[in-house]
């Protein structure tokens, strides 16, 4: 009897679209038990299984036929993981991993040790704007900090990639050369443009060279010899897919806010091999969750493993340090120290030309020529995407007589002392302790129907249509069950 007044008050508020309710696991299986019984497919043991991790808020969204769309999932960690370092996010789809064939989008940071974390994970059946919108939206409610986000990378053939640019208005999209040179290789092919080897090859070679490209001027000289020398549906299709968006992916030209630099992209490309070869291809979908959940674990660890040794002083440098040096090194991450230490070096060979004011100086740089920094800040991209001292600035620094070292021109992000404070293996956390989790409900959101945009359904959809796999709610109640 409490089940199907359970069911009637969820028909009820089916029928009144009202979105974000909030089901109990036991009713679920009324809902999203799978049409073909048997099916390696159950949708209510995944969602049980989503729902064993420590504070998992777990979000299943259908559309007004009861169709599942997508299903977003978090645990307690990812959401701190994330508010402690949100300033750039990190989107990867990846697909054909699963039975059903609902692409993976795993969303990741990066740390105050340069490391990345996993920190949401999205299924999505149905890679729409209304089901990506219906996913950033719940992103940002459940994750305040998303306001911080200043560089999102994703995918260029992520399916609707400006929904993330019109949800979050603040933050830049790029898209990282790991990602760039992916597709590349993918659509720049014998198959798909119909070219001999050679041409592929050639044309992927000048592809290459574009994508470093450091400044416009180099992207036009690339540009002309490339339209000179490959052939014309290349040409075509670069023009049609990347000329007009070579901000976003050509490494001089992307705006030089908090992107961290490259060393994204070695993240992202190991982080997403090392759940293709550890998830088993097309297993059931609790199987896939389970597996993919062990990798982030095994992941996880040999992160926090790197995070102990942090604090870990090596005394013996091999060479003496300047005090500069010791205290940059004392303040910073070991990762962000890294880049310093190299700046700080750099800066020893880089001159002044002449002084501006009573705190800047015109400087000379190899890529901007003649520019003028002041003693606490510089527009040269080591500065911009790092946010840490750069050449110059420590060059003018000495040129005022002020000292090189200043904690103001660091991030608070690179900081040790905020490592410690955010950084799981620094904080007593024992989940064991920590009340035990009795929320196991998943919320359920209903997509209000209105007129769609013409959809072409992709395999992956037809695929899925095909199984349906969410019953009607009505026919629950309605006694065809
Ligand atoms: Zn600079």
């Amino acid at each position: 009897m409490l089940k199907v007044k359970a069911n009637k008050k969820l028909v009820q508020q089916h029928i009144q679209s009202i979105t974000g309710q909030n089901v109990i696991l036991k009713d679920l299986h009324n809902i999203v038990s799978h049409l073909r019984p048997g099916h390696r497919n159950n949708f209510e043991e995944l969602l049980a299984e989503m729902k064993k991790s420590a504070g998992a808020t777990v979000d299943a969204f259908t559309d007004s036929d009861d169709t599942l769309q997508a299903i977003s999932f978090q645990t307690e960690e990812m959401r701190n993981t994330f508010s402690a370092y949100p300033e750039l996010l990190l989107i990867d789809a990846t697909y054909k991993l699963n039975d059903l064939r609902m692409p993976l989008y795993v969303l990741m940071n990066v740390d105050g040790n340069g490391e990345s974390e996993v920190i949401a994970l999205w299924l999505v059946a149905t890679e729409d704007r209304m089901t990506i919108s219906m996913l950033v939206n719940k992103f940002k409610e459940r994750n305040p900090d998303w306001k911080d986000i200043t560089v999102i990378m994703a995918d260029k053939d992520m399916v609707k990639r400006d929904v993330l640019t019109e949800k979050m208005p603040g933050a830049d999209i790029q898209i990282c050369l790991f990602h760039v040179m992916r597709s590349l290789r993918r659509e720049v092919s014998t198959d798909k443009l119909g070219i001999s080897a050679g041409e592929r090859d050639m044309s992927l070679e000048f592809l290459t060279k574009i994508a470093h490209a450091c400044s416009e001027e180099e992207y036009q000289a690339f540009y002309d010899e490339f339209t000179n020398s490959v052939p014309r549906c290349v040409i075509e299709y670069f023009q049609k897919n990347w000329h007009a968006i070579r901000q976003q992916w050509v490494e001089g030209l992307k705006n030089e806010k908090a992107s961290f630099l490259n060393n994204t992209n070695n993240r992202l490309e190991s982080t997403n091999q090392k759940i293709k070869q550890v998830v088993t291809r097309y297993s059931g979908v609790t199987v896939f969750f389970q597996e993919l959940m062990l990798c982030i674990h095994s992941l996880k660890n040999e992160r926090d493993h790197r995070a102990a040794y942090v604090t870990t002083k090596d005394t013996i440098d091999r060479h003496p340090r300047s005090n500069a040096e010791i205290e940059y090194k004392e303040l910073l991450t070991p990762y962000a120290f890294k880049f310093v230490e190299k700046q700080l070096e750099y800066s020893a060979t880089t001159t002044v030309l002449r002084t501006v004011d009573d705190r800047s100086a015109i400087i000379r740089s190899k890529s901007l020529g003649d520019i003028v920094v002041s003693v606490d800040s510089c527009r040269c991209s080591f500065s911009t995407s790092m946010l840490l001292p750069c050449r110059h600035v420590f060059a003018v620094r000495r040129h005022f007589n002020k000292t090189v070292y200043d904690e103001a021109l660091c991030a608070k992000r690179w900081t040790l002392a905020y490592f410690k404070t955010r950084q799981r293996v620094y904080i007593d956390y024992s989940p064991e302790s920590a009340a035990p989790d009795i929320d196991d409900s998943v919320t359920l959101h209903i997509q209000p129907s209105e007129p769609q945009e013409k959809v072409i359904l992709s395999e992956q959809q037809k695929y899925r249509k095909a199984y349906h796999l969410l019953v009607k709610i009505g026919q629950v109640i309605s006694g065809q069950e």
